[in-house]
């Protein structure tokens, strides 16, 4: 005969599991007002809500935990019967086995019960984190909805930002010698700007365009085990390392354009998060904090792993730092003024990038056939970049510092956007129009060079990839 946890023990292997698996026996008589959640770190993050009821804890699953907010419902999934014995459990249930992963007890207590019925249960818990009146409504099958009744959990709290576009810096001197105690240093980081946004088990990744590219760097999803039932919204860099360890552009390229990496990408080219400021966390704004603040609180998350980390911050001698960043291949350094707030998608005085290289991106308008071992495909690119008034205009060619495969690559892409007339603004020199293919301006790219000549051309640039994150309007001249 089945009893209310046949199908618990089912799933369950008494000597493979720590949990506890009762034999069968009546089922005890409690008071039916017990209430536990537990923090399950299995293949998915998710909160396990469950009630005593007639002798078994009744449970759904929370992939988001329980909500604090009563406009924001939260899913919650119907999951077997468990014993009452499983109220008081925690413990790392051995993988391969149901629900392998950590379990711990996140809030536990009595409750009321003001309504049940299969479709609707309504409860008022008394936990230490969870307090309050919460209803359960069936939406089909074992899919339901919890929402909570009161008002807002924490209505102290300030709520998690949807959207901060990060702080940017500006190009310039680094600061005075007599100065420095006032900044901190960091190295600039090669890489993709993103601000990840951590909540409850979802794991968002935002260029500095909007774009939400987790799925290009899933590696970054794991973020969501390493905080748990903490909110958190990061600032920082995606980089990829080289085989001498550096962060390296030319790298990264390998992983920027592709959407859902195959197993074999991400194991030959991994990224890394390096996180360089905090600006949310768990309930609490930080965005109006000083950067000092900011950092510590940084600091303190304890970021320490393969894939994601908090990079060194230098306080006092910028050119020792300037010539650190030399010594390791690095673009340059960032100075940030200690006592700043943070800016959202603010172009300030108060962070200062100094870099070894003048870079500049692009965006291409056209390109050229090549001679020779690249006849038929492309050998240079013609590129350009808006002025004050949002005109395109011709910056020159370049035709250095591609791989095969970028051509190839770039060659397929441009013919898509292939079009009859000049994209630039401005006339471009016969030499360089005769037998062009001219694009629509919707690709950005990045080259580094030496200088801008008198007559506004890049000289001496050489390719550096494609900037999918950066928008072709954003594209103007460096300062
Ligand atoms: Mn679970």
């Amino acid at each position: 005969m089945a009893d209310k946890l046949t199908a618990y023990r089912k799933k369950r292997d008494q000597k493979r599991t720590p949990e506890p698996v009762p034999p069968k026996k009546p089922l005890p008589k409690g008071n039916d007002d017990t209430f536990v959640i537990q923090e399950h770190h299995a293949r998915r993050l998710h909160w396990d809500f469950r009630l005593e009821r007639d002798g078994v804890l009744v449970s759904w699953a929370l992939p988001r935990g329980v909500p604090d907010d009563p406009k924001r419902n939260h899913l919650a999934v119907h999951t077997e019967d468990h014993p009452l014995e499983y109220a008081s459990f925690a413990g790392e249930i051995p993988k391969g086995e149901y629900g392998g992963g950590s379990v711990t007890i996140w809030d536990r207590g009595t409750y009321e019960c003001e309504k049940w019925s299969d479709s609707e249960v309504k409860v008022v818990l008394h936990g230490s984190k969870a307090q309050g009146r919460y209803a359960l409504f069936r939406t089909g099958g074992d899919q339901w909805m919890i929402h909570r009744m009161d008002p807002p959990a924490h209505p102290e709290a300030d709520p998690m930002p949807e959207l901060v576009r990060p702080m940017l810096a500006t190009a310039g001197a680094l600061p005075p010698a007599d100065q420095e105690h006032r900044w901190a240093f960091e190295m600039k980081w090669d890489g993709v700007r993103a601000v990840v946004y951590v909540d409850h088990g979802t794991v968002r990744v935002v260029t500095r365009n909007d774009r939400e590219v987790v799925s290009t760097y899933p590696e970054l999803r794991g973020l969501a085990e390493f905080f748990g039932d903490r909110t958190v919204v990061l600032d920082g860099e995606i980089v990829a390392f080289d085989e001498k360890g550096r962060p390296s552009f030319g790298t990264l390229q390998q992983r920027m354009h592709v959407q859902r990496p195959t197993a074999s990408l991400l194991d030959r080219v991994p990224v890394t998060y390096l996180a360089f400021d905090l600006i949310y966390l768990a309930g609490t704004s930080l965005i109006s904090k000083s950067y000092d603040e900011r950092r510590a609180a940084l600091e303190g998350l304890g970021l320490d792993a393969p894939r994601w980390t908090t990079p060194p911050a230098f306080e006092g001698d910028g050119s020792a730092a300037l010539a650190a960043s030399e010594a390791q291949g690095l673009e340059g350094v960032v100075a940030k003024r200690r006592d700043s707030v943070y800016e959202p998608g603010r172009r300030g005085a108060a962070w200062i990038k100094a870099k070894h290289v003048r870079m500049q991106e692009v965006v291409i308008g056209g390109w050229k056939e090549g001679e020779g071992r690249r006849a038929g495909g492309i050998g240079s690119l013609l590129i350009g970049v808006h002025d004050e008034e949002g005109r395109l205009l011709f910056a020159g060619h370049v035709g250095t510092g591609f791989t095969a495969r970028m051509l190839d690559d770039l060659a397929a892409t441009l013919r898509k956007l292939e079009r009859k007339t000049s994209p630039f603004d401005d006339e471009v020199p016969r030499s360089h129009a005769k037998d062009a293919h001219w694009v629509t301006p919707k690709l950005v790219g990045e080259v580094v060079f030496t200088e801008w000549t008198g007559t506004n051309r890049l000289r001496h640039p050489a390719w550096r990839g494609l900037r999918p994150d950066k928008d072709p309007a954003d594209v103007v001249r460096e300062p």
